[in-house]
């Protein structure tokens, strides 16, 4: 039959992993849900299409003003050439405000051109910031595949786990079990320390051979003087 050292020290085997299968099930848990990838391309799509649309709307009110002067320019163009105004100053203020009117129709079609480039170019950097967020998101749904498979996976591993703790735990008397429990969360984890010939594993001090003795031959607890934990012989 196996001491209670030896049992405490497979107890701590089994804790220990339990430990770092709690600690990749949080890990795995952490990466469910939107990655940072996915939300920096749904961001980065807000922000050109915004821009596609602001270049868009500055296009229309460009067009709407040159609808507005090239009607004023078709209306004083009448006013000049119909041969209804004689007076000399009006037509000279009638002329200067076609030329004004035709500049001004000059001046808001090249800015309607230069919009229009623009707009073919938010238009592309909008399709490509697309693009860059449905790959984000199918790479993101790839993950979380992964995700909740490792976490299905955990899960399985953690409740076996503990169903062995459980029986391990039961083969200890329960004021044993205490002073592993209390030894394991003072000493990281690690409560029961390997005694190989009279040197402790868990701080390299040596220890009494009498006591040594007592460890390999007896059942009772046995801890090191130095670092406290309980000594087991070599499993
Ligand atoms: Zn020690």
């Amino acid at each position: 039959m196996a001491k209670t050292a030896q049992i405490l020290y497979r107890l701590q085997s089994v804790d220990l992993e339990l430990a770092d299968l709690n600690n990749r099930l949080r890990e795995a848990e952490s990466l469910l849900g939107e990655s940072t990838e996915l939300k920096a391309a749904r961001l980065a799509l807000q922000k050109v299409s915004s821009k596609h649309e602001a270049v868009q709307a500055q296009l229309r009110s460009l067009e709407l003003d040159l609808k507005t002067v090239n009607a004023r320019i078709a209306s004083t163009a009448e006013r000049l050439y119909g041969g209804q105004v004689s007076n000399p100053k009006e037509l000279a203020s009638l002329e200067q405000d076609l030329t004004n009117s035709k500049n001004a129709a000059s001046a808001l079609e090249s800015r309607i051109l230069e919009s229009m480039e623009q707009l073919d170019s938010t238009g592309q950097d909008a399709t490509a910031a697309q693009n860059g967020l449905q790959d984000a998101e199918q790479a993101c749904q790839v993950l979380q595949a992964r995700a909740h498979d490792q976490i299905d996976r955990l899960r399985e591993q953690i409740t076996a786990l503990t169903e062995r703790r459980g029986t391990l735990a039961g083969t200890v008397q329960s004021s044993e079990l205490a002073v592993y429990e209390q030894l394991r969360r003072s000493k990281g984890g690690r409560a029961v320390a390997i005694l190989e010939g009279v040197m402790c594993q868990g701080c390299r001090m040596t220890i009494p051979s009498g006591k040594a003795q007592l460890v390999r031959q007896s059942d009772q607890i046995v801890t090191c003087m130095n670092c406290g934990r309980i000594l087991t012989p070599q499993p």
